[in-house]
């Protein structure tokens, strides 16, 4: 007989550690246990959190692939959500979470996978008990199978015309072949269906014989977080993760490098789909994850890809040759990393690789000659200790989690799980150790360029992407050059007397003063206090009562017509912030590195100027801006340099994603007023000159200043800042009659509409829809709470019918469409089966039975009030909330409290009236806009030429159209703003 307490005590948890570094603010407490079968637990309690979230990470990716399966372990990430023993149902987990305000992710990378979600805090015992079950009882249900297959295969499909995928895998490609570095790791139809079946591969049998090869609980880590005490979930995890098996496995090594001799010393040209050149320098780098408390490659790539005065990027930018640069190291697996500086490069650029070459190297020089500096890093320290003692929560349970679980996997003490990115000891010797990977002979070059220089031609193709690249030695004479400025043996060829190498001056910009003043409140307030208004200046001010950050947020809009007038103007104006923000480059970078960021940018009220982080210095860098604005002065050639990057940005969108373009053709033809990315473009490529530029700054005589200060500030300081504008920018106030009202297009009942666009990019074989059903305007409180309800009871549906079930593709989106003054709901889709095909599937999938049980209502009515209800994670998160509703117009602070009074009355009748009159298809009354983006790569396919029948009606002409259709008003405040001046904070 077994001995009972014996066999309870082999239950036991053994607690690693419940002392963890934490920020200064955070309430939450922590701990880290370890399960007799190995796995790693961090227990977070949050008693405060909406969600409560679980990841687990396990310690295998896709460098474990079989030979002959590339994409393996990304499919059985697919494939393991098919449902456990347990829990059979295929669907169970995904609509158990879309049930209870919940959702789930996960990833596979070269070392790991990495499953998460988060759910209602409520339902997290059940959720775990179904998550649990996939890591130890999974079915791997052959029905799913080829389903998820095609997942994978669509994923792959999504990924194909994006440059960031193509050249990460040509790298990958053109490396050593011996290394599981060099494998193909997405997957797709070919590598883990057709071509293991051609070979009699059961790839079933393999993906179950991979999980029970690398699945093993020693290899597991789990982060959980939720409102129950450490004890109880301990108890939980126990319980439900116990069962997990452990097979004392070594996490997996391998051997070689991934850029060996053959490799090194080599050049490729790629190919990219988008208009870029950029030249990336890759250097076989150590494996900084033991150096957890020195990490030396934070110094050098703060130094080589520092950006003020004397820096590379400085003197590159200066000769008009780069635009950015970056540097720094990565993990590739057990002993090795990669050194990778990337720099992006003008048109003129590219001519100039062996002068770049030369000087990154001069540089290079200058840090193995100088000593480690000590207060470098002292100046690292602190700004890392400073980010880290301040940290608020994030926004997001689930990313929270997971980013833990996979931060587990490192080495450190646990106590520094949370700190990881605190640098805690200066070591000279080990940044001298890291800097000696960056030698002539060590690296490998990369050419990105649309055009290849005279004599050469694409050789070949890469095997899964098909991208162009041509491989060959890098030059002698690069080679010779770069050899010698590393020996400083030479001066570099590039730089002035008065812009020439050197180390970074210390950082003025670092914060000192942390000085909260907290003062404690019953309830914080949820509406700012209208400060001023006046016709120059409506200044909204709160100050923090919530989060206790020594940090604050300032938005300013400047309004005037002039921004948005005609596409030309628009395009003056974009190209002014740019002269401005490139003219404080290297000033603003200090303040950046320190916390402190601003942006400035055009849109059709004004301009937007935004200031955030530290607010101990914010008004050194807000004056600075401004002065930039009103004395802007173009070095020679800048122009030149932006008008360049401006245009090829423009033109680069056209060759985008379709799912991320056809949101803006909706947006053009809802909105009474929207520049199409082709109108601005054609007039940025006909601008002349600087002084076409400054001569329209200096007819903007009138700017209006609408403003939101939120934070660790004071009325004073709200109010000095509102003063630093009118005082440096001197601004006549633009009479209200000159504001720009935005204003959007109102449908008729019973309009059914279609517009069709091609792809720009011939390469491209998606096609995507969005499918949109008109619902009036916003102020309609009782039509926006259907539209909440509407789109949580088909969200979760939308994705299994349509992405599931169908196979449509990859990307399935369904909710809620906001414009400035109107409403839809919507239904998007990317795919590679046509137009006609995906509206016709959305139809029939809005044509099912929506009928609901009581009970299955009322889930859904909860789970939209539960998020309305989440509260604010942090500072930027209130920021954002309070600024979205001044820049809205309708300063509706109360906004989310009316939602949840009009969601909470909702009725089953209520949706089934409001289903069949705006919804379901046929409805005389319905009001729909469905936009087709068609690729061109397949001439011929299913759909050529072919149009919807029915009541659709094709639109031909869209100015024609708008002028034809009625408008909706402005957007109005939702009481008089007077009112509000008394409703605010009290100080
Ligand atoms: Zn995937």
């Amino acid at each position: 007989m077994a001995d009972p307490v014996i066999s309870k005590k082999s239950m036991e948890p053994h607690l690693i550690t419940d002392n963890l570094e934490k920020p200064l603010l955070d309430n939450r407490t922590y701990r880290v246990i370890q399960l007799p079968n190995k796995v790693e637990v961090l227990l977070v309690h949050d008693d405060t959190t909406d969600k409560s979230s679980a990841a687990l990470d396990v310690r295998v990716g896709s460098m474990c692939d079989d030979e002959e399966l590339p994409g393996q372990a990304h499919a059985v990430e697919h494939v393991l959500f098919m449902g456990t023993k347990k829990y059979p149902g295929e669907n169970d987990y995904m609509s158990f979470l879309a049930n209870h305000a919940g959702s789930s992710n996960a990833y596979t990378s070269a070392l790991s996978t990495n499953y998460y979600f988060e759910v209602s805090h409520k339902y997290m015992y059940d959720a775990l008990d179904r998550f649990s079950q996939f890591f130890i009882s999974p079915l791997f249900d052959p029905n799913g199978l080829d389903r998820e297959l095609n997942a994978v295969d669509s994923e792959h499909k999504k990924n194909l015309q994006q440059d960031n995928y193509r050249s990460y895998q040509l790298g990958k490609y053109l490396s050593n072949p011996k290394h599981p570095y060099s494998k193909f790791t997405t997957g797709n139809l070919e590598t883990l269906r057709d071509g293991p079946r051609g070979k009699g591969v059961d790839v079933r049998d393999r993906f179950i014989k991979f999980h029970e090869r690398y699945y093993s609980g020693n290899l597991m880590k789990l982060c959980i977080l939720g409102r129950e005490s450490l004890d109880e979930m301990e108890k939980w995890v126990v319980e439900l993760f116990s069962d997990i098996k452990n097979k004392d496995l070594p996490a997996p090594t391998f051997q070689g490098a991934p850029l060996s001799e053959n490799e090194l010393g080599t050049q490729y040209y790629m190919k990219p789909v988008m208009e870029t050149r950029a030249v990336t320098y890759t250097f076989p780098y150590l494996d900084e994850n033991p150096y957890y408390e020195a990490q030396p490659s934070r110094y050098i790539g703060h130094l080589i890809g520092h950006e003020g005065p004397g820096s590379i990027l400085s003197v590159l930018k200066e000769a008009g040759i780069a635009t950015s640069l970056s540097a720094g190291h990565m993990r590739i697996c057990n002993d090795t990393g990669m050194y990778v500086v990337n720099i992006r490069l003008t048109v003129n650029g590219l001519k100039k690789i062996p002068e770049i070459t030369a000087l990154l190297f001069s540089y290079i020089h200058i840090l193995n000659t100088t000593p480690p500096q000590e207060w470098v890093v002292k100046e690292l320290q602190s700004m890392a200790e400073v980010e880290f003692r301040y940290k608020q929560k994030s926004t997001n349970a689930a990313n929270f989690v997971s980013e833990m679980a996979s931060t587990m996997q490192n080495t450190m003490p646990r106590e520094y799980l949370l700190s990881e990115h605190k640098i805690r000891k200066f070591d000279a010797d080990l940044i001298k150790k890291g800097l000696s990977y960056l030698r002539p002979e060590n690296f490998r070059l990369a050419i990105t360029t649309p055009e290849l220089p005279d004599g050469i031609k694409w050789e070949s193709k890469e095997r899964w992407y098909g991208v162009d690249y041509t491989l060959q030695k890098i030059p002698k004479d690069v080679l010779d050059i770069a050899i010698k400025a590393y020996n400083g043996e030479s001066t570099p060829s590039i730089g002035s007397p008065g812009n020439s190498l050197h180390l970074p001056h210390p950082n003025p910009f670092i914060p000192t003063n942390f000085d909260v003043v907290r003062k404690e409140v019953e309830t914080p307030s949820k509406v700012p206090t209208l400060l001023r208004n006046t016709p120059e200046s409506r200044i909204w001010f709160k100050k923090d009562d919530t989060f206790w950050a020594p940090k604050a947020n300032i938005y300013f809009t400047l309004r005037t017509p002039k921004t948005y007038s005609t596409p030309r103007d628009y395009a003056l104006a974009r190209f002014f912030c740019e002269l401005v923000k490139d003219s404080l480059h290297e000033y603003y970078y200090d303040a950046e590195l320190a916390g402190l960021e601003y942006s400035l940018s055009p849109n059709m009220l004004g301009f937007d100027l935004e200031i955030g982080g530290y607010n101990d210095k914010m008004t050194v860098l807000l004056t600075k801006v401004l002065d930039a604005m009103r004395d802007l002065k173009v070095k020679e050639g800048r122009f030149e340099v932006i008008k360049e990057r401006l245009v090829r940005a423009y033109r680069n969108w056209e060759l985008g994603t379709p799912y991320q373009m056809v949101p803006e053709f909706t947006r053009h033809l809802l909105a009474e007023k929207k520049w199409l990315n082709e109108e601005v473009l054609a007039e940025l490529d006909g601008l002349a000159g600087v002084e076409e530029v400054l001569a329209w700054w200096k007819s903007v005589k009138a700017l209006s200043v609408e403003g939101l200060i939120h934070g660790n500030l004071y009325k004073e300081d709200a109010l000095k800042m509102t003063d630093l504008i009118t005082n440096i920018l001197k601004p006549q106030p633009l009479p209200a009659s000159q504001w720009f009202v935005r204003r959007c297009v109102l449908f008729q009942p019973g309009t059914e509409l279609i517009y069709e666009r091609d792809l720009r990019d011939p390469n491209n074989v998606n096609n995507a829809v969005e499918y949109m059903l008109h619902l009036g305007t916003i102020e309609d409180r009782q039509m926006k709470a259907r539209l909440l309800l509407w789109a949580q009871m088909s969200q979760e549906r939308a994705f299994d019918t349509l992405r599931t079930k169908e196979q449509l593709g990859y990307v399935v989106f369904s909710g809620s469409l906001m414009q400035a003054t109107t409403m839809g709901y919507r239904v998007l889709i990317q795919s590679e089966r046509s137009c006609a095909y995906l509206e016709e599937r959305i139809e029939a999938f809005l044509n099912q039975d929506w009928e609901l049980e009581e009970e299955a209502f009322e889930k859904h009515k909860q789970s939209v009030l539960n998020r309305l209800l989440e509260s604010l994670k942090n500072l930027n998160q209130e920021s954002n909330r309070l600024w979205w509703h001044v820049a809205s117009e309708a300063y509706d602070f109360l906004q989310v409290d009316e939602d949840v009074k009009v969601v909470s009355r909702l009725t089953r009748s209520d949706m089934k009236q409001f289903y069949e009159t705006y919804v379901k298809p046929g409805s005389e009354t319905r009001m729909k806009l469905s936009v087709h983006l068609k690729s061109i790569a397949k001439k011929g396919g299913e759909d050529e030429g072919k149009r919807i029948g029915g009541k659709n009606v094709y639109i031909e002409n869209v100015s024609e159209w708008k002028s034809g259709m009625v408008l909706s008003r402005g957007p109005r405040p939702v009481r008089a703003l007077e009112e509000m001046e008394v409703l605010g904070v009290k100080l």
